[in-house]
């Protein structure tokens, strides 16, 4: 996800300074909609080592250099199930975390909520997406350690918009169809 509308809320968080010890992240273009590795599910990992370490570093580094605020490893070409991000909640908190083989569980009657959504591979344009308010993510991190992420705001977009892409399913994709074709046209690409 692209930090785009979420900014006057949040102000404009400085990347967030990773710990000395890990891996250096090197920045990887953006995938755009229509390369097939965004529109098919992602492998599972199931190999925790330095390459996987390096991905996260990898991620994170390109999504800081997009402007990101989330963003999925097939989104750098990737196909692994792994998403990162550091995206504000409703109280403007910095949620940030790397979740590896993320399952989402949306509360029974979760507050649905309709926001401008917008994604670093449909750049530029943004439409409105309902989601549920309030969202929870389990995983594991780079090393297999479990990891929970509970939140709300854009946060909680942000858990179901990266577990979408993992699936194969981009936010336009939530779209009807003429939509669909006019933001991916106008964000020039091929509509579909
Ligand atoms: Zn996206």
């Amino acid at each position: 996800m692209p930090s785009g509308e979420i900014e006057d809320t949040a102000g404009a968080p400085a990347p967030a300074p990773r710990d000395g010890d890990g891996p250096v992240g090197v920045v990887h273009p953006v995938v755009r909609d229509g390369d097939p590795v965004l529109h098919r599910p992602c492998a599972p990992v199931t190999v925790f080592d330095d390459a996987l370490r390096q991905l996260e570093a990898d991620m994170v580094a390109s999504m800081y250099a997009a402007d990101g605020v989330g963003l999925a490893a097939n989104q750098i070409g990737v196909d692994a199930r792994i998403f990162v991000m550091d995206c504000p909640d409703a109280r403007g908190n910095r949620v940030v975390a790397t979740v590896v083989n993320p399952v989402l569980k949306l509360p029974l009657l979760a507050r649905r909520v309709t926001e401008d959504e917008g994604c670093l591979s449909v750049p530029g344009e943004t439409a409105p997406v309902e989601r549920a308010a309030t969202a929870v993510v389990t995983g594991v991190d780079v090393f297999g350690e479990p990891v929970r992420v509970s939140t709300d705001g854009v946060a909680a977009v942000c858990l179901q918009h990266e577990t979408d892409h993992l699936d194969g399913t981009l936010y336009v994709d939530r779209l009807d169809a003429p939509t669909r074709a006019a933001v991916l046209t106008a964000a020039g690409l091929a509509p579909r």
